[in-house]
């Protein structure tokens, strides 16, 4: 019985997610005294995996080319079935949701998504989830012999516990892939609010689009990708596609910056499981402070300008 990782890849990288849901993996075999191995498809660096934990990565080879949930789920089980895989972790992204639900019906598998922490017991395992956006969580028994956990993003974080790491191959020939993907066309070239680390995040306090230098700028520093309020997005400021919240994307990442947002709770559902969040808005009684880790009560427009020079002053000399 042992613990499998499925890691996604871009092209041919893991993903920055790769890392915690190794993290995760590892730690879950060692609660349950087994022992765990990843997943990869044509992931060029997968021995990376080894700074986690990982000591052995099962390498596809071959067939499909990209991202295919029913193929990917074909692999996986058939590898699954046959070495003993009793509990399969993957992140908790949309590739994952699409994947996790096509595979627990190959393996008559318990799924849970967005589970936060490693599970309680052993037979059933118990685990927490985060539910209703952020909002609640859901406690969950899984019942079947074979079970799916997908761990939510930035959750249970990276632990780093470097050993070496051998790659096996696994040979993916012989599956006919149902769909072909020919091109990814990014609306941006810039990192995306799933992928990042840091989110900066612009709201109606910034006055107007041509202002959005200021939220441009500061991302640019930390290396973050940019959001904005649901109002932004509906009056044309930015596009939709950068809208947080209830209504919008989820965001979980390490650091939310939240600038001249009054942090209504439609807005609040949608980043509160970012672990830091940094509130700037010249108004003290705005919700936003509450939920705040950091907050600073001024004018956007003094003292987004000074953080990001003194940012940038912090990289040059580091
Ligand atoms: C069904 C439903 C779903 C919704 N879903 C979402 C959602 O997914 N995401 C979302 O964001 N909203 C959502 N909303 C809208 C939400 O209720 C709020 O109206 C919205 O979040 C407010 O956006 P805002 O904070 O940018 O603007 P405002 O509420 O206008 O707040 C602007 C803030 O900027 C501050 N400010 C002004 N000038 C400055 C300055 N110079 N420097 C610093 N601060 C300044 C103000 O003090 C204020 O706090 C939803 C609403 C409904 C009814």
């Amino acid at each position: 019985m042992s613990v499998l990782v499925f890691t996604e890849t871009e092209n041919n990288i893991l993903k920055r997610n790769a890392a915690e849901v190794a993290s995760y993996g590892v730690a879950l075999a060692a609660q349950l005294n087994s022992t765990c191995s990843a997943i990869a498809f044509d992931a060029t660096d997968a021995e990376s995996l080894g700074h986690y934990g990982i000591s052995k990565v099962i390498d596809v080879a071959g067939t499909p080319k990209h991202f295919d949930a029913h193929t990917y789920a074909d692999i996986i089980a058939n590898y699954a079935q046959n070495n003993g895989v009793n509990q399969v972790v993957l992140s908790s992204s949309a590739d994952a949701k699409y994947l996790a639900p096509i595979l627990a019906a190959k393996l008559g598998a318990a799924y849970v998504p967005n589970v936060v922490a490693l599970p309680e017991g052993s037979t059933p395992l118990k685990v927490k989830r985060s539910a209703f956006s952020n909002k609640a969580f859901a406690f969950t028994e899984l019942l079947a012999d074979c079970s799916i956990i997908g761990v939510g993003n930035n959750a249970f974080g990276v632990k780093e516990q470097p050993t070496s790491c051998t790659l096996t191959s696994f040979a993916a020939d012989g599956y006919t892939p149902k769909t072909e993907q020919l091109a990814i066309e990014k609306v941006t070239g810039k990192a995306t609010i799933a992928d990042a680390d840091v989110v900066v995040s612009g709201g109606r306090g910034l006055k107007g689009p041509e202002n959005w230098h200021l939220v441009e700028d500061l991302a640019e520093v930390l290396g973050a990708a940019t959001a904005c309020s649901k109002p932004v997005s509906d009056m044309g400021w930015r596009s939709h596609d950068e809208h947080v919240g209830q209504t919008g994307k989820p965001v979980a990442t390490n650091l939310y910056i939240a600038i001249g947002i009054s942090g209504a709770i439609q807005h609040l559902a949608g980043v509160n499981a970012s672990k830091v969040k940094v509130v700037i808005n010249n108004d003290p009684e705005a919700p936003f402070f509450k939920a705040a880790d950091y907050g600073i009560v001024g004018d956007a427009f003094e003292v987004v300008p000074k953080l990001t020079e003194k940012l940038k002053d912090f990289k040059a000399q580091h």
